[in-house]
């Protein structure tokens, strides 16, 4: 079995989980091999019943006190137990396993592993585990991989195809020299791949995933460099001079842009008209207003009679920068054909859009990654912008940059990195930062509560409502999922319309509903119909609704700060006082400590270096910063040290006298490098 092989050339896996395989993403041997666990699920020490503290999963020993009970309430059988020891005491429960009334003997010693919730004042474990002290003995420390699944494919299965994988696979050839990995201390490869899905413990896991980070690392950078090959010194051969229009725009904004605004838009203004093509990155924190800087740019270039086309990570931020930038023109009585591409749109409405890009009626394009499919040609595109290009490979940016011949390219970022890291990962790019935030903002108002709050927080949105602002709140799931016990959208929208009354329009929004909701959803947000949206983190990137004014975040200790960070970003965006509320289940002082500096700052870089000081090295899954850059493994802050190093790596291997470069494998991964 080779890499490429398809996945199906595992034995066990038919056409139904080869279906299930494939909406992951997975079609190869080897896109399994680098689809790496999300998380881990240690087996440790089992503690005593004193030890148990609610909101966290445990393993714990103990004696079966009592009868085990059955009892049947319409469709559902309730089996229950108990432990007791001085004076404590847990209940255990478990839905429709009936049978397990004849596996737990009363008096025997067995271990429960799951999450400890307190109910009505007494210690609760709902569907734990069960294990024989041998049992559990024998699994003691290790590390069980944890895989982001879909309906229908469960760990279990991910597991065994993983193992046999693993098992079956031919040795993948090492392609770092020997002596290169001995200087970076990099463990071998075929080592790091086995010890990332199934650690001896966590030192190796450690280990391995050193490696694969550094990979990811370099290959990302090879690309940059290769970009930067490219672009430096090519000429423009577009005829771009500076228009009034642009300047009778920012005359007639309902704000004054601020200064760095204006210095960044004519940094781009000065590269567009000059002779050599533009390559530049605009850094700002949310907030600070970069949408209009590069609908300036847009402008500019369609009134040259070009065309430009902005890219956008989700359809619903393609959809509103779409709806924003035809309504400014239609305001200004500019007259530029806008259309709008994204992958959602029916066939019929595609080609349309085809045609038109094509023929060069229309000037502006606004999509998502629908803007870089082979069958898309553009007429005259001089200009490409990538809106939050941190959520993008690099590869799809050289795509982007590509398409019809070579644009003029300009890339926009709310993530806070700092400079040294910035150059690295751009290194292709100049960089422009937008280092103010508008003057009419009002910082916005913190809190970090648990749950006992949330009332008090519910009549706080009712009073906002009333004043005729609107909010946000966010949970991490979708469904009710039995594994973790955290808020989810569809129950918590239900819940909240029922308390907040007649009168207010609660609605969700999340990744699994059809696009076409999503767009009414957000289009009815907009306009102030729906007062309350209950979503997942599909909000998270760049929507802008500047009437809403309080954020409220279920289950805040699920998210890496930098994601809270962008998340309170939706908020904070007008005139009135807005506030975020962090709202955490969790009573654990880490996670307070934590949370609480994001009550303390709404600077974007210090709350990233503030997160990374409090996160050991052993908390490197589970909670991830906001995915920057499509890196599987790697963290840019986290792993801040792996990525200078890959750097300074890149810099010895482009210069070594070898053909080595020429080994390295070609895998599909965004991040990738294409030789
Ligand atoms: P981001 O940098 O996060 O993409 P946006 O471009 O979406 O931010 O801008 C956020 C909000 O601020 C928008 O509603 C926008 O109209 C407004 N805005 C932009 N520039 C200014 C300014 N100079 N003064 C006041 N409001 C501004
Ligand atoms: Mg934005």
């Amino acid at each position: 079995m080779r890499e490429a092989d398809a996945i199906r050339s595992i034995k066990g896996i038919g056409e139904k989980t080869e279906k299930l395989f494939a909406k992951l993403g997975i079609r190869s041997v080897g896109d399994l091999l680098r689809y790496y666990p999300r998380d881990y699920e240690e087996y440790a020490q089992p503690v005593s019943l004193a030890e148990l503290k609610p909101g966290k999963k445990a393993a714990v020993a103990g004696r079966i006190a009592g009868k085990v009970g059955v009892r049947s309430t319409g469709r559902l059988t309730v089996v229950t137990a108990a432990l007791k020891e001085e004076g404590q005491s847990l209940s255990l429960t478990w839905y429709n396993m009936p049978f397990l009334r004849n596996t737990i003997a009363s008096g025997s010693c067995y271990i429960f592993r799951g999450m400890v919730t307190e109910k009505k004042g007494r210690l609760t474990m709902e569907h734990p585990e069960v294990f024989t002290p041998e049992k559990y003995g024998e699994m003691l420390h290790t590390l069980n991989p944890i895989y982001g699944l879909t309906k229908g494919l469960t760990n279990k299965l991910v597991v065994k195809t993983m193992h046999q994988a693993l098992e079956e696979k031919e040795i993948v050839q090492e392609y770092l020299p020997e002596d290169f990995r001995s200087h970076y201390h990099l463990a071998e490869y075929n080592f790091a791949i086995s010890e990332i899905h199934f650690p001896r413990d966590k030192m190796n896991m450690l280990l391995g995933r050193r490696r694969l980070v550094f990979d990811e690392f370099l290959f990302f950078i090879l690309a940059v460099r290769m970009m930067k090959e490219k672009t430096q010194d090519a000429v423009s051969h577009f005829n771009i001079k500076p228009v009034w229009e642009t300047e009778n725009v920012i005359e007639n904004l309902p704000y004054p842009l601020t200064n760095a605004q204006r210095r960044v838009w004519g940094e781009i203004e000065r590269d567009m008209t000059g002779h050599s093509l533009m390559s530049r990155l605009v850094q700002g924190d949310v907030g600070s207003g970069k949408t209009i800087v590069a609908v300036l740019a847009l402008i500019s270039v369609a009134l040259n009679g070009y065309q430009g086309a902005m890219m956008a990570p989700t359809e619903v931020l393609a959809r509103q920068h779409y709806d924003s930038i035809t309504r400014l023109l239609e305001e200004y009585g500019i007259k530029i054909k806008v259309e709008l591409l994204t992958g959602s749109m029916s066939a019929k409405e595609k080609r349309r859009a085809y045609d038109r890009i094509e023929c060069g009626y229309a000037r502006i394009i606004i999509g998502t990654h629908a803007l870089i499919q082979d069958r898309v040609y553009y007429d005259c595109l001089a200009l490409v912008v990538t809106d939050e290009q941190h959520r993008f490979g690099v590869k799809q940016r050289e795509a982007f940059a590509r398409k019809g011949g070579m644009p003029h390219v300009l890339v926009m970022s709310a993530t806070p990195i700092p400079r040294t890291l910035a150059i690295i990962l751009y290194g292709d790019l100049d960089i422009s930062v937008i280092d103010e935030l508008p003057a009419n903002r009002l910082p916005i108002k913190n809190c970090v509560v648990d749950t006992s709050y949330r009332n008090t927080a519910y009549t706080f949105m009712k009073k906002q409502v009333r004043e005729g602002r609107q909010c946000y709140v966010i949970c991490p799931m979708v469904e009710e999922s039995e594994q973790l016990e955290v808020e989810n959208v569809l129950d918590y929208a239900a819940m909240l319309q029922e308390e907040m009354g007649e009168g207010i329009v609660v609605s969700c929004l999340h990744g699994r509903m059809r696009q076409a909701e999503k767009d009414d959803i957000m289009e009815r947000f907009g306009r102030c119909e729906i007062q309350i949206l209950v979503s997942t983190t599909v909000i998270e990137v760049g929507i802008d609704v500047p009437n809403a004014t309080v954020m409220m975040i279920e289950n805040a200790e699920r998210f890496g700060l930098a994601q809270l960070h962008q998340l309170r970003g939706r908020v904070g965006r007008g005139k009135h006082q807005s506030y975020c509320i962090f709202m955490s289940s969790s009573k654990a002082k880490e996670t307070r400590e934590r949370l609480n500096i994001l009550n303390e700052s709404n600077d974007g870089f210090k709350i990233a270096s503030e997160d990374l000081r409090l996160r050991g090295p052993g908390d490197l899954f589970g909670i991830r910063q906001s995915g920057m850059m499509d890196f599987k493994l790697g963290d840019v802050f986290q792993d801040a040290k792996v990525l200078k190093m890959a750097n300074e790596a890149a810099d010895l291997l482009l210069n070594a006298e070898n053909d080595w470069l020429k080994n390295l494998p070609k895998h599909e991964g965004t991040s990738s490098v294409i030789i």
